[in-house]
């Protein structure tokens, strides 16, 4: 069996960025005055044959006849961005999102990859299910589309999936996890690590021991004591954050947490790079802007695992984010039908769609308007956060590189001046179910490049 060489065994550029169907682009592509990073003068970005070909002062690059030229006049410009963490629901619940719609509402938030998890309908347990999620997400061409394999058979927690077929199958399936389920099982998770170490491949818990939540559908706070709702405590998230991340001291595997919620899970974390443990973990933008005060609306659509949070819990994920504890930004993008989401609190299904609104978020948290008493980062962050830590955890070449001549043409354009208002129904999505709706936000993606080619310009997509 062969793996894809990891970026340090060989360089991203001597082979096909992802195995992709499609070609790079053939034609030029002008990305006229943007501003790389966000940093110094305008620039004149030119692409050809998927690769950033030349970099030069803005108006000076002359692009051949027939060029696609984009005048980008200050707009920042971005390696695209990678999702470790989306839900995509084909197969099994088509009617909430598919592969083309999850990916044009990829393609409208400036991502140029993203995985999307397992529990579909079928589960994807078998390389068969994982290559038809991943030729589907080819055909469209809008975003390379990962399947993450599970790590139990059915997600039911009892015996190991053929990690090393899924890994060798044509979607090279390189994360696994039971992700909406812990694998709470210690023994099977521990196989898991072994096994998974093995194949260098990586593992993504969903922590939470389900014997401390059941029947819980909010945050086990005062604003759920107060409302009657029965409360998911954050021990059930931080006893398996360190139960794995014990494992994968004694038994080597790369292991990742999901949806990190909790300022336990944050010192957890920190611990955890303290003693050398390879542990890495993402926080959503909705635990980092959103908490349980939500609760007070009732609004199902606040319902997400694991639940919104205290202040408390935001601020050490913020500053966890910032200095590297937590690694990356991930949305897990959960897209639900509006019945199941507008109706009362604990029968709404948890999720929130994500994708089209993760930049905005992280830029107005971080970049464009920080709270007074926290440090206000650059555009090498949102780099850093939603692009280049998820690829080099993931081990993804062609993704989450630099902005630079000779690297391949993923890339993706924000407008910095250029707010709007978040409507669910005006989103590529198939579901409405963002938290956002009517939320004024101060910058948005205009244009995402995948291998060279535009698949969105100011929120129309291209799969052509
Ligand atoms: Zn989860």
């Amino acid at each position: 069996m062969t793996i894809t060489p990891t970026p340090e065994e060989k360089n991203v550029n001597d082979y096909p960025a992802t195995g992709a169907l499609h070609p790079a682009a053939e034609g030029e592509v002008l990305l006229r005055g943007v501003l790389p990073y966000g940093e110094g003068d305008a620039q004149d970005v030119l692409v050809r044959g998927g690769v950033i070909v030349e970099i030069a002062a803005a108006g000076t690059i002359d692009p051949a006849d027939g060029a696609d030229v984009l005048e980008l006049d200050g707009q920042v410009l971005l390696p695209g961005l990678v999702d470790m963490h989306v839900h995509l629901r084909e197969p099994g619940r088509e009617d909430t999102e598919t592969i083309a719609t999850g990916s044009a509402a990829a393609a409208r938030g400036g991502f140029t990859a993203v995985f999307t998890m397992a529990n579909t309908d079928p589960v994807t347990d078998t390389p068969a299910i994982a290559e038809m999620v991943w030729l589907k997400g080819q055909q469209k061409n809008l975003c390379d589309v990962h399947p993450v394999g599970s790590i139990s058979r059915g997600l039911k927690g009892q015996e190991l999936t053929e990690f090393g077929m899924m890994a060798d199958s044509d979607a090279k399936v390189r994360m696994f996890s039971d992700d909406g389920k812990c694998v709470d099982d210690p023994r099977l998770m521990r196989r898991a690590v072994e096994y998974a170490g093995g194949l260098d491949v990586l593992l993504a818990q969903h922590c939470e021991e389900p014997r401390l939540t059941e029947g819980a559908v909010a945050h086990e706070g005062e604003a759920a004591a107060r409302l009657g709702l029965r409360g998911w405590p954050r021990v059930a998230e931080e006893s398996i954050v360190i139960r794995d991340a014990l494992l994968a001291r004694d038994y080597g595997g790369r292991l990742h947490i999901c949806h990190a919620s909790t300022e336990g899970t944050v010192e957890l974390l920190s611990w955890a790079r303290d003693h050398d443990i390879p542990l890495s973990a993402e926080v959503t933008p909705h635990h980092l802007i959103l908490t349980d005060e939500k609760l007070e609306t009732y609004d199902g659509h606040y319902r997400v695992n694991p639940p919104l949070r205290e202040t408390r819990d935001t601020l050490a994920l913020r500053t966890a984010l910032i200095d590297g504890t937590v690694d990356c930004v991930a949305t897990d993008h959960a897209p639900h039908g509006s019945e199941e989401k507008c109706c009362e609190f604990d029968k709404a299904r948890p999720g929130m769609l994500g994708l089209e609104t993760s930049l905005a978020i992280i830029a107005q948290l971080f970049v464009t308007d920080p709270p007074e008493d926290q440090e206000r980062q650059d555009w090498r962050f949102v780099a850093r956060v939603m692009s280049e830590r998820p690829a080099e955890i993931l081990r993804l070449p062609g993704h989450g590189r630099p902005v630079a001549v000779g690297e391949p043409a993923n890339l993706c354009v924000v407008d910095p001046g250029h707010s709007w208002t978040a409507h669910g129904d005006e989103m590529a999505s198939k579901s409405s179910n963002t938290p956002y709706e009517g939320m004024d936000l101060p910058v948005k993606v205009t244009t995402t490049l995948l291998r060279g080619r535009v698949t969105c310009r100011y929120g129309q997509v291209s799969d052509k």
